[in-house]
């Protein structure tokens, strides 16, 4: 039989960040998400309360476990999502990028940069999408040139997280001629280097998060710098989604479980007609309704993330975690929005923030549509 109980460890971890998320992050959560300004200071007590090393290479600082830590990243994210799910969506972006470095990394790269991950003092980032390639990411046009000692990286990203507050960024490029999938590198830019220029993308949430474009002009990266092996980028990239994918799905379940929580308070103080909103079975069904389906979208997000820790096929779980979990999120913030009535709405109230950060989910690391297209293919498979 399955089990996803946590061991004794895990469970004291994730008692320590819930008590950090619910005193430390929450109450700052709607003037941090507000800001354009990346939050450093949350940023550096993650590195303190030892989120930012899980399953990242001991030498470095990280705590050495088995690659990348699925189950415990999962249950750190949802944690800490519940008192800022901007914050919380740092240690799988450090994460992510940490983890391709120690695989793929040159020695020269691993001593210089995971470090500074670790311990909070920079981020980095993913850059792969591109204005005409989005999606459908293998037609990414960024070329790499080879020239002595390295490459020359020319070419445009956007809508890309902490592109306005990263020092370095896994850039994604293809060898000269070479088309789709194949002849795809990954490189660490540093993001100071000559021919990059950044530009800020105003969206609709996640302001803390420097959602922006990069452009280079044959930017010169070292030979050290490749990321795994030449030409071979792409394939390296969409394991690591299969991990990325499980875990943001349980960021959104970690936003709406507050936002249930604060409309369950909510609705046994609020009267209307002489009782307690909340003994009206419209508001208490919402609040069953979309606690099941919270639990149900959990049990996927851990059932995908236990199948990456025991090295099982997890590509399909990892896409149904990211489209059915954000928009049952989603669906939970929305409900407890309308519980609060004109409350809801009303920007004094971090509901509404919550709303607008969690769509990001919906489109972000892969929309739904191509999660579903992921899902449907391993079903046409398994049907053979
Ligand atoms: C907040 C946020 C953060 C992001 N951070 C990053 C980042 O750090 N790094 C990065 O590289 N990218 C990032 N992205 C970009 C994101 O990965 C892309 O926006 C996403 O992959 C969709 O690409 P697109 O926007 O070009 O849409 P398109 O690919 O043009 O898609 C447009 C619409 O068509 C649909 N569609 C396309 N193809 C199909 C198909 N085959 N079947 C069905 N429907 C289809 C899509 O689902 C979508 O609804 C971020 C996006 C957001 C919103």
């Amino acid at each position: 039989m399955l089990s996803f109980a946590l061991t004794d460890e895990q469970e004291a971890y994730r008692v320590e960040l819930a008590r950090y998320a619910r005193t430390k992050l929450l109450p700052a959560y709607r003037d941090r998400a507000a800001s354009t300004e990346f939050p450093w200071d949350a940023h550096k007590e993650l590195a303190a309360l030892g989120v930012l090393g899980i399953g990242l290479p001991e030498e470095f600082g990280g705590t050495g476990t088995s690659p990348d830590d699925p189950v415990t990243l999962g249950m750190i994210t949802e944690t800490l999502a519940y008192g800022d799910v901007n914050v919380a969506a740092a240690p799988v972006q450090s994460g992510l990028v940490a983890a391709q470095l120690g695989e793929g990394g040159s020695r020269a790269v691993q001593e210089r940069y995971i470090p500074e991950l670790i311990a909070g003092d920079a981020v980095s980032g993913i850059a792969v999408t591109e204005p005409g390639s989005g999606s459908d990411a293998a037609g990414m046009r960024t070329v790499a040139k080879p020239v002595d000692g390295g490459w020359l990286l020319s070419g445009e990203k956007i809508a890309i997280t902490h592109a306005m507050c990263a020092k370095t960024m896994l850039i994604y490029a293809r060898h000269p001629g070479s088309s789709r999938s194949k002849g795809i590198s990954c490189f660490l830019l540093p993001m100071a280097s000559k021919g990059v220029s950044v530009a800020h993308m105003p969206g609709m949430g996640c302001l803390p998060l420097g959602w922006g474009s990069i452009a280079m002009d044959e930017v010169f990266v070292p030979s050290d710098h490749l990321v795994g092996e030449e030409g071979h980028g792409f394939a390296a990239a969409m394991h690591h989604f299969d991990f990325s994918r499980s875990a943001l799905g349980l960021l959104c379940l970690g936003a709406a479980r507050a936002s249930l929580d604060e409309a369950a308070r909510y609705a046994q103080e609020r009267e209307a007609f002489g009782q307690k909103i909340g003994e009206f079975q419209g508001v208490s069904f919402p609040l069953a309704e979309h606690t099941t389906y919270l639990e149900a979208a959990r049990l996927l997000c851990y059932r995908a993330l236990w199948a990456r820790q025991v090295d099982e096929p997890h590509t399909a779980l990892a896409a149904m975690s990211k489209w059915w979990p954000p928009q049952v999120a989603l669906d939970a913030i929305q409900a407890a929005m309308k519980i609060h009535g004109n409350l809801g709405y009303s920007t004094e109230f971090p509901l509404q923030q919550r709303y607008r950060d969690v769509m990001a989910y919906l489109v972000a690391d892969g929309t739904s549509e191509i999660q579903k297209r992921i899902i449907s293919k391993d079903v046409y498979r398994k049907a053979q």
